[in-house]
């Protein structure tokens, strides 16, 4: 299915024209985006938690903590939403009311599962790892047993998802045209810096290759 169908949970119902249900654009924005939130609702009273991502092919995996309250959740069968933005612009109007920003976010719906056993939570925390910072895990300490027994893992298929997209400039009411206001957009992109050592390394020594020209 390349496709995500569209129910009333998932469509987007203001400007469905910016919506997409396709696999490609919503993995895409995933895979782009380093962090999501994770919404989930305890006796009422919803909770918005950012947490780390990595997408494993239609599942999000994420890691955290045994005693999280988030996890027990999860663990519990409830259904949980997670939801990912990146911001390209900033839109700026005639108009103050059309004022906006561009940005690709992410809506998904699944109800997620624990890995346990160590192998795949090991498998698990390598993905995660080398999504982030490709090259890290074979240039690292690697988990002991202790650590990944004090770490959950999620696994969270993802059962339904939207993508939503605003891109290109304002868009103001015809008579705004003709006024002398300055308009247009800012765009927005996110920059790394060159790496800076931990002043508690052992010795001088340069950052590897893979960190020195991070970008993504
Ligand atoms: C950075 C940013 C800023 C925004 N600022 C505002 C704002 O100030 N005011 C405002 O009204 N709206 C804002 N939006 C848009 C907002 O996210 C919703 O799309 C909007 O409120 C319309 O929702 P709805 O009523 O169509 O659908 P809802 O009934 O709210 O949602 C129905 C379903 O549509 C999908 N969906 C809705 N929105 C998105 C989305 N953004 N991305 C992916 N899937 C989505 C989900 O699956 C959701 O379950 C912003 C979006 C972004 C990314």
């Amino acid at each position: 299915m390349t496709t995500f169908g569209k129910t009333l949970r998932n469509r987007v119902k203001r400007l469905p024209e910016r919506a997409a249900y396709d696999r490609e654009t919503i993995y895409r924005i995933l895979d782009e985006a380093l962090i999501c939130h994770v919404g989930i609702a305890v006796e009422n009273q919803p909770f918005v938690i950012p947490m780390i991502h990595a997408r494993r092919q239609d599942s999000l995996l994420m890691h955290g903590a045994t005693s999280s309250r988030l996890l027990r959740h999860i663990q519990a069968g409830n259904p949980i939403c997670v939801t990912t933005t990146i911001l390209d612009g900033l839109v700026v109007a005639r108009g103050v009311f059309h004022n906006s920003m561009n940005y690709r976010s992410v809506v998904l719906f699944g109800v997620g599962h624990i890995l346990s056993d160590p192998q795949s939570k090991n498998e698990a925390l390598f993905t995660l790892t080398e999504r982030v910072m490709p090259g890290r895990w074979d240039d690292s300490r690697l988990p002991t047993r202790k650590e990944l027994r004090a770490t959950t893992i999620i696994e969270l298929p993802i059962e339904s998802a939207t993508a939503k997209m605003r891109m290109g400039g304002p868009k103001d009411d015809a008579e705004d045209y003709a006024g002398d206001w300055w308009a247009g957009v800012i765009p927005i992109q996110q920059s790394y810096l060159p790496p800076q050592p931990d002043p508690k390394l052992g010795r001088e020594m340069e950052a590897p290759p893979y960190l020195k020209n991070y970008k993504r």
